[in-house]
């Protein structure tokens, strides 16, 4: 048996939607930039150049109806709304046209993100993860096995803040769409069982403070609530 020297760590997990199973969480990666309105108004032209990735700990999942702490030194914490892929079968090289065998479910997710930091990073050309890899940061609500909704491809996506909608798009406006965005992160990464994809966000992300409730939804996936506090 082995002897750890500290405590280890719980294995992160997003509950199975209507079953008593989890997933459990291994890495969590985020694509950048990846609906063209959102990429404008973040200053970049929503070219077709290859996708982009960061990556979130594991240990960033919250779930639905969870706090969200409004984290430390930032003044400008932005919601970003997102459709989740979570990997069921890994794989290196995924070819599109197999990407979706690779796919366990989908679920309503959230990339929290210390804008201020995240910005002054980006313009220094150093990395993201104090923008973007805090505690708590990965707000991710119960995933809804494929087996049970299939692939969804089209369907609404919004968030709104305390009732008043913020975002909302078409997952089909998606620049690089879940199997495309499969075969180019399986060439980056071998992907494996209990790996999230964060696919991106569509425009109007913007602000919260502590007290605003935050719900998200896409149509054949679900929804997501989360407070500020
Ligand atoms: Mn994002």
């Amino acid at each position: 048996m082995t002897k750890y020297a500290v405590a280890p760590m719980e294995l992160p997990a997003v509950a199975v939607a209507d079953s008593d199973e989890v997933f459990p969480v291994r890495r969590i990666y985020c694509v950048g930039r990846n609906y063209a309105e959102h990429a404008r108004e973040m200053g970049s032209d929503p070219d077709r150049d290859p996708p982009f990735f960061f990556m979130k700990p594991n240990n960033t999942i919250i779930a639905d109806g969870a706090d969200f702490p409004y984290p430390s030194m930032s003044e400008n914490v932005h919601y970003e709304m997102e459709l989740v892929v979570a990997i069921g079968t890994g794989g290196k090289n995924i070819p599109q046209a197999k990407a979706n065998d690779h796919i366990f479910g989908y679920a309503c997710g959230l990339d929290m993100t210390r804008r201020d930091l995240q910005i002054g990073m980006r313009e220094k050309g150093r990395p993201w993860e104090i923008g973007k890899a805090f505690d708590d940061s990965a707000p991710c609500a119960d995933i809804q096995p494929a087996s049970k909704i299939g692939h969804p491809a089209t369907g609404d996506i919004w968030l709104k803040v305390n009732g008043e909608i913020k975002q909302t798009a078409d997952i089909a406006d998606l620049i690089w769409n879940v199997p495309e965005t499969i075969e180019y992160l399986s060439g980056l990464f071998e992907l494996q069982p209990g790996d999230l994809i964060y696919t991106g966000t569509p425009a109007g992300v913007g602000p919260i403070v502590a007290g605003d409730v935050m719900e998200g939804h896409i149509d054949g996936v679900g929804d997501i609530t989360i407070k500020v506090t």
